[in-house]
């Protein structure tokens, strides 16, 4: 006589992929006051180094920034 008789297998799912988050970088922004080049960090606030403005415009890079909206 025939007996089935396994261990049940449990498949462990372990296919999650986080991206690795960005490298630190530096965004240039212009200020809105004076139009100085101004290169400030993620961390630090926005203000202009030239006339202590804190309107900033992002300047625009050439590469796309790409966003996963879903
Ligand atoms: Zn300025």
């Amino acid at each position: 006589m025939n007996q089935q008789s396994g261990p049940s297998i449990n498949a462990g799912g372990s296919g999650m992929g986080f991206g690795a988050p960005p490298p630190k970088q530096d965004t240039e922004y212009l200020c809105a006051d004076c139009g100085a080049k101004n290169e400030i960090k993620s961390r630090e606030p926005i203000r202009c180094r030239e006339c202590g403005h804190r309107i900033m415009y992002k300047k625009r890079t050439k590469r796309m920034v790409q966003f996963e909206a879903r």
